[in-house]
């Protein structure tokens, strides 16, 4: 299949480019209130679709399930986008959807999948609406436990293994410092770091770190290297990556910023020879966050280079058939330009930010792809809305429940 019959042909790109001086040249005079409008008609979709019960109560997950939709919620409260026209307390309903997260169980152990990030949740949103129950949060890092040692069918992953557990510790740590567990995360760390390479040494490869899922070696942010090295550059002052930061890890990311196609995009597992998918999950809007990263952490500029590469490849390819959500969507790519705008200040990819976002406001007039939990924060509707509100405050907008500054 040719790549461009995934991705619908960028409107932006007929037009003439323009150089911008400030950003309030980028945002176009209408958009703040497109985007209120936007959300304020959304949320009163999502709203009734829950207090009718069309979303599942049986997936608490943030991925798919209600504790997604309830970050959205809260996100959305807290912005205060809508302050004078909702009618609802947002975090009363964030409360309501997540209070019997723990009454289900999981088999992942991850913040996006599984019981840590489905508990996290539950007490963020109670935590909002002063009922506060913190010592669920215990359980979280009792369910560290297991991923700290080697073996079983443990994978180290993001979106289902101990790169996705740590997520969850970070975040958790980030909103309750009293249950920040460094030694934790750095036990998670060596349990990761000796993985790779014993995995690279098993399979004799001249690549310093090995991962694999399902028998698979991945390289995008959900299964594979992207996620990976991305959580242990950004922990890297645990002792255990100290330890590989100026060698196994840098000669890694050297391996990884070589994976890049000439289009700029990533394959999606190694000896993949197609460059089709251009998403969160598999592709270049996944790489950009780990190039950033290896640029802060080791200054050359071929890693900045690569980055940029990325958004050129998000840009051409970047407003997929697939629909608006964040994990292959057209919405979860665009965090691809706000990366490079906070890293760079270069106001081109603050546009190109700003493009995707209109593309996603006017998502109603476009035959797409319907996701099949239309309504969750990593497929559906709340992931659009969640970027949505990130553009109103660009400055400080990261991927959910993955980037972190
Ligand atoms: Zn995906």
């Amino acid at each position: 299949m040719p790549f461009d019959e995934r991705s619908f042909d960028n409107p932006f790109l007929k037009e003439k480019p323009i150089s911008f001086s400030s950003k309030a040249e980028v945002i176009p005079p209408n958009f703040a209130k497109k985007v209120e409008d936007f959300l304020f008609d959304k949320v009163q979709i999502i709203l009734e679709q829950l207090r009718d019960g069309n979303i599942s109560s049986k997936d608490v997950s943030v991925y798919t399930g209600l504790s997604g939709i309830a970050l959205m919620l809260m996100k959305l409260q807290n912005s205060g986008i809508l302050k004078n026209r909702l009618s609802e307390n947002l975090h009363d309903v964030a409360f309501k959807i997540t209070k019997h997260n723990d009454s289900r169980k999981s088999s992942a152990c991850t913040f996006l999948c599984g019981d840590p990030g489905s508990m996290f949740v539950k007490v963020l949103a109670a935590d909002e609406v002063k009922k506060g129950q913190r010592g669920d949060l215990k359980r979280v890092i009792d369910a560290g436990e297991v991923l700290t040692r080697q073996g079983g069918k443990i994978y180290d992953e993001y979106l289902y293994g101990r790169a996705g557990y740590l997520g969850c510790l970070v975040f958790m740590g980030k909103h309750f410092p009293d249950f920040k567990d460094e030694a934790l995360m750095d036990q998670i760390c060596k349990v990761m770091i000796e993985s790779g390479i014993s995995g690279a040494k098993h399979n004799r490869l001249k690549q310093p770190m090995y991962y694999e899922w399902h028998e698979s070696e991945y390289v995008g942010g959900a299964h594979g290297y992207a996620g990976i090295f991305y959580y242990l550059l950004k922990l890297k002052h645990l002792p255990s990556v100290q330890q590989v930061l100026q060698k196994e890890l840098r000669d890694a990311l050297y391996w990884f910023v070589s994976l890049q196609t000439s289009s700029g995009n990533y394959p999606s597992s190694i000896g993949s020879q197609s460059d089709k998918l251009v998403h969160w999950c598999h592709g270049a809007p996944s790489a950009v966050f780990t190039l950033i990263e290896a640029y802060k952490v080791y200054g050359d500029e071929k890693f900045k280079e690569a980055a940029i590469n990325c958004g050129e490849c998000g840009w051409k390819r970047g407003f997929l058939k697939k629909g608006f959500g964040i994990c292959h969507g057209t919405a979860g790519n665009a965090y691809t330009f706000i990366a490079l705008y906070q890293l760079t200040r270069d106001l081109s990819h603050l546009h190109r930010a700003v493009c995707f976002a209109q593309l996603c406001v006017d998502m109603d007039r476009v035959e797409h792809r319907t996701a099949d939990r239309p309504y969750s924060l990593f497929e559906g509707l709340a992931g659009t809305m969640y970027f949505l509100i990130d553009m109103m405050d660009v400055e400080n907008a990261t991927f959910p429940c993955y980037q972190f500054h």
